[in-house]
Protein backbone atom coordinates (compact mmCIF):
# COMPACT_ATOMS: atom_id res chain seq x y z
CA UNK A 1 0.00 0.00 0.00
CA UNK A 2 1.36 3.11 -0.88
CA UNK A 3 1.54 6.17 0.99
CA UNK A 4 -1.69 7.95 -0.14
CA UNK A 5 -3.44 4.93 0.13
CA UNK A 6 -3.01 4.80 3.91
CA UNK A 7 -4.07 7.68 4.09
CA UNK A 8 -7.10 7.67 2.22
CA UNK A 9 -7.37 4.43 4.38
CA UNK A 10 -7.00 6.08 7.47
CA UNK A 11 -9.42 8.81 6.95
CA UNK A 12 -11.90 6.39 6.65
CA UNK A 13 -11.65 4.51 9.59
CA UNK A 14 -11.74 8.18 11.35
CA UNK A 15 -14.86 8.98 9.36
CA UNK A 16 -16.22 5.59 10.71
CA UNK A 17 -15.49 6.24 14.24
CA UNK A 18 -17.10 9.65 13.85
CA UNK A 19 -20.09 8.18 12.75
CA UNK A 20 -20.57 5.48 14.71
CA UNK A 21 -19.80 8.27 17.98
CA UNK A 22 -22.22 10.83 16.25
CA UNK A 23 -24.74 8.44 16.02
CA UNK A 24 -24.16 6.94 19.95
CA UNK A 25 -24.41 10.83 20.68
CA UNK A 26 -27.81 11.79 18.86
CA UNK A 27 -29.53 8.38 18.66
CA UNK A 28 -28.81 5.91 20.64
CA UNK A 29 -28.37 7.41 23.85
CA UNK A 30 -31.39 9.70 23.53
CA UNK A 31 -33.54 6.49 23.05
CA UNK A 32 -32.02 4.42 25.61
CA UNK A 33 -32.74 7.44 28.23
CA UNK A 34 -36.71 7.65 26.94
CA UNK A 35 -36.60 3.76 27.72
CA UNK A 36 -35.01 4.12 31.23
CA UNK A 37 -37.69 7.35 32.01
CA UNK A 38 -40.97 5.08 30.56
CA UNK A 39 -39.31 2.35 32.81
CA UNK A 40 -39.24 4.29 35.71
CA UNK A 41 -43.06 5.64 34.85
CA UNK A 42 -44.24 1.98 34.63
CA UNK A 43 -42.75 1.35 38.33
CA UNK A 44 -44.63 5.01 39.66
CA UNK A 45 -48.09 3.39 38.00
CA UNK A 46 -47.51 -0.27 39.56
CA UNK A 47 -46.88 1.39 42.98
CA UNK A 48 -50.06 3.71 42.54
CA UNK A 49 -51.90 0.69 41.49
CA UNK A 50 -50.10 -1.27 44.14
CA UNK A 51 -52.15 1.64 46.44
CA UNK A 52 -55.24 1.45 45.25
CA UNK A 53 -55.65 -2.34 45.30
CA UNK A 54 -54.19 -2.02 49.44
CA UNK A 55 -56.49 0.80 50.13
CA UNK A 56 -58.98 -1.23 49.30
CA UNK A 57 -57.85 -4.91 50.58
CA UNK A 58 -57.26 -3.07 54.03
CA UNK A 59 -59.37 -0.27 54.31
CA UNK A 60 -56.77 1.96 55.84
CA UNK A 61 -56.03 4.87 52.71
CA UNK A 62 -52.53 5.06 51.02
CA UNK A 63 -49.65 4.06 52.27
CA UNK A 64 -46.43 6.56 52.08
CA UNK A 65 -44.27 3.36 53.14
CA UNK A 66 -44.05 1.83 50.31
CA UNK A 67 -42.54 -1.58 51.40
CA UNK A 68 -46.32 -2.58 52.54
CA UNK A 69 -46.99 -2.71 49.22
CA UNK A 70 -45.36 -6.49 49.21
CA UNK A 71 -48.60 -8.25 48.49
CA UNK A 72 -49.43 -5.41 45.66
CA UNK A 73 -46.18 -5.34 43.69
CA UNK A 74 -44.70 -8.45 41.89
CA UNK A 75 -41.17 -7.64 42.61
CA UNK A 76 -39.28 -5.21 45.19
CA UNK A 77 -37.49 -3.96 42.21
CA UNK A 78 -40.27 -2.04 41.34
CA UNK A 79 -39.14 0.44 44.53
CA UNK A 80 -35.91 1.38 42.76
CA UNK A 81 -35.90 3.52 39.28
CA UNK A 82 -33.83 2.20 36.70
CA UNK A 83 -31.18 5.24 36.73
CA UNK A 84 -30.64 4.98 40.70
CA UNK A 85 -27.54 2.42 40.57
CA UNK A 86 -26.77 2.68 44.30
CA UNK A 87 -30.48 1.72 45.46
CA UNK A 88 -30.92 -0.78 42.73
CA UNK A 89 -27.82 -2.66 43.79
CA UNK A 90 -28.78 -2.32 47.52
CA UNK A 91 -32.20 -4.11 46.46
CA UNK A 92 -30.53 -6.84 44.29
CA UNK A 93 -27.81 -7.17 47.05
CA UNK A 94 -30.38 -7.74 49.94
CA UNK A 95 -32.63 -9.99 47.04
CA UNK A 96 -29.38 -12.55 46.24
CA UNK A 97 -28.65 -14.35 48.97
CA UNK A 98 -32.27 -15.44 49.40
CA UNK A 99 -32.87 -17.14 46.31
CA UNK A 100 -35.44 -19.86 46.74
CA UNK A 101 -37.10 -18.24 49.58
CA UNK A 102 -40.55 -17.04 49.47
CA UNK A 103 -41.14 -13.35 48.58
CA UNK A 104 -42.24 -12.88 52.18
CA UNK A 105 -38.51 -13.03 53.22
CA UNK A 106 -37.23 -10.29 50.59
CA UNK A 107 -39.57 -8.18 51.40
CA UNK A 108 -38.70 -8.61 55.46
CA UNK A 109 -35.09 -7.20 54.30
CA UNK A 110 -35.79 -3.63 52.56
CA UNK A 111 -36.97 -0.64 54.12
CA UNK A 112 -37.57 3.29 52.48
CA UNK A 113 -34.01 4.08 52.66
CA UNK A 114 -33.86 1.13 49.18
CA UNK A 115 -36.58 2.93 47.81
CA UNK A 116 -35.86 5.66 45.10
CA UNK A 117 -39.26 7.04 44.92
CA UNK A 118 -40.25 9.67 47.19
CA UNK A 119 -44.21 9.13 48.63
CA UNK A 120 -46.43 11.91 50.61
CA UNK A 121 -49.59 13.72 50.55
CA UNK A 122 -50.83 16.51 49.18
CA UNK A 123 -53.89 16.26 50.68
CA UNK A 124 -56.09 13.79 52.22
CA UNK A 125 -56.94 11.92 49.48
CA UNK A 126 -54.38 12.56 47.31
CA UNK A 127 -50.99 9.86 47.57
CA UNK A 128 -47.87 11.10 45.08
CA UNK A 129 -45.53 9.16 44.52
CA UNK A 130 -42.30 10.60 42.75
CA UNK A 131 -39.47 9.82 40.82
CA UNK A 132 -36.49 12.70 41.64
CA UNK A 133 -34.47 11.41 39.38
CA UNK A 134 -36.47 11.98 36.33
CA UNK A 135 -38.97 14.71 38.00
CA UNK A 136 -41.81 12.78 37.22
CA UNK A 137 -44.99 12.12 39.66
CA UNK A 138 -48.33 9.86 39.55
CA UNK A 139 -51.21 10.84 41.97
CA UNK A 140 -53.69 8.72 43.14
CA UNK A 141 -56.62 11.66 42.08
CA UNK A 142 -56.82 11.31 38.43
CA UNK A 143 -57.38 15.21 38.50
CA UNK A 144 -53.90 16.12 39.82
CA UNK A 145 -51.61 18.09 37.62
CA UNK A 146 -48.31 19.16 38.18
CA UNK A 147 -47.13 21.95 35.60
CA UNK A 148 -43.47 21.29 36.60
CA UNK A 149 -42.95 17.67 36.50
CA UNK A 150 -44.12 15.28 34.05
CA UNK A 151 -47.58 14.09 35.89
CA UNK A 152 -50.37 11.45 35.50
CA UNK A 153 -53.44 11.03 37.91
CA UNK A 154 -54.59 7.41 37.55
ZN1 LIG B 1 -36.81 7.41 37.85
Amino acid sequence: MNRKGLITALLSIAFVALAIGALQVLVIRPATDRAKARACYSNLKFIIIGEREYAREHGTGYQTNLICLSNELNSPMHLSCVNDDVRYRQVRDKLKPLEGYGSAEHWARLTMNDCSYEAFFRDTNTLVVRCPIHKMSVYTNPGMTNPAWKHEGL
